[in-house]
């Protein structure tokens, strides 16, 4: 993002969504934010001179470009910094690699230390995938040890690979992470156990209303999922939201999933609620994909017995 896109992008969201939101939340993603970190840096400044008491910013990197002066800066400013790590190296390494093929795994651990990663506005955001489940209580106990208390793992749907056998395998790691998180108390928080057991109803999706992102050119899109996908471009900075294409996607949204019509989770699972990213990964809105179906029968099973242990221990 240039200079002037970045000025023209805070100006339309402090005009566009000031007046519906409070506070204003700022996120950064990626791509990887920190690869422009003077944009970064431009926008924090510009929107807390526009807003001194009402913004709170957040910020998901890779950590691999996270210096001292960087570290300083988002411990003062950021009340989100997620941090991409999925684990100790073995797992880290498997998919998560520099431009020369090296794993990224030495570079996040050495930015680390310029983090107060024991302060909860740090977390540890672990993508698990099918080859790296079997190793999940344990990098979840290793990025414990390294002094993080917020860790948050998130299977990845959208890995094609995943088998019965490591759905099985995840519903036990689940089982032991639930186990886990109540001998931590309140020392530490496992967010994908705690947001097992604590699924609210779906909020039907805000396209063009108080949540937007901005792509680089400037472009506005109702979802991170959606960035970048002229489908789904939904306006820009310069000549603001386009009605028509806002009104396609609510269309789509109303819509109901015919095949999950009867389902006891209809409410709640995504698949019922982002149509984006049923379109994304089946090319059909109203179909989700398997993968997403079995996860949100998993995550019940997990908040469950999250829930019964939690009772049984008082
Ligand atoms: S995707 Fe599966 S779990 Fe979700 S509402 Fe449809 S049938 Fe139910």
């Amino acid at each position: 993002m240039s200079i002037i896109t970045a000025d023209r992008a805070v100006d339309y969201a402090l005009s566009h969504l000031v007046p519906i939101e409070a506070p204003f939340v700022m996120r950064f993603h990626g791509g990887e934010p920190l690869l422009n970190f003077d944009i970064v840096e431009r926008c924090v400044e510009k929107t807390k001179a526009a807003l001194p008491e009402r913004t709170q910013f957040e910020v998901t990197t890779n950590a691999c470009l996270l210096d001292a002066e960087i570290g300083k800066f988002l411990m003062k400013n950021f009340a989100r910094i997620g941090i991409s790590i999925d684990g100790a190296a073995d797992s880290h390494d498997m998919h998560r690699k520099l431009v020369g093929g090296e794993g990224s795994f030495y570079r996040v651990k050495k930015a680390l230390s310029h983090l107060d990663i024991d302060n909860p506005v740090v977390s540890a955001r672990m993508t698990v995938r099918h080859d790296t489940v079997e190793a999940l209580y344990d990098n979840v106990c290793y990025l414990l040890a390294l002094g993080f208390t917020v860790i948050e793992p998130v299977p990845d749907a959208s890995d094609s690979e995943w088998t019965r056998q490591d759905l099985a395998m995840l519903q036990t790691q689940f089982y032991r992470l639930s186990d886990l998180q109540i001998d931590l108390g309140s020392k530490a928080v496992i967010c994908g156990i705690t947001a097992s057991a604590n699924r609210l109803i779906n909020m039907p999706c805000d396209v063009g209303g108080k949540y937007m992102h901005i792509s680089p050119q400037g472009g506005l899109y109702p979802c991170a999922l959606s960035v970048g996908n002229p489908k789904y471009c939904i306006g820009h900075i310069d000549t603001g939201l386009c009605q028509a294409r806002v009104n396609t996607i609510k269309e789509l949204n109303i819509k109901e999933n015919e095949s999950c019509i009867g389902c006891a989770r209809y409410g709640y699972c995504n698949g019922t609620r982002c149509k984006i990213i049923n379109e994304i990964n089946t090319g059909n809105a109203h179909l989700p994909s398997m993968m997403t179906c079995k996860l949100e029968n998993l995550l019940v099973k997990t908040g469950r017995y999250y829930k019964e242990k939690q009772h049984a221990m008082r």
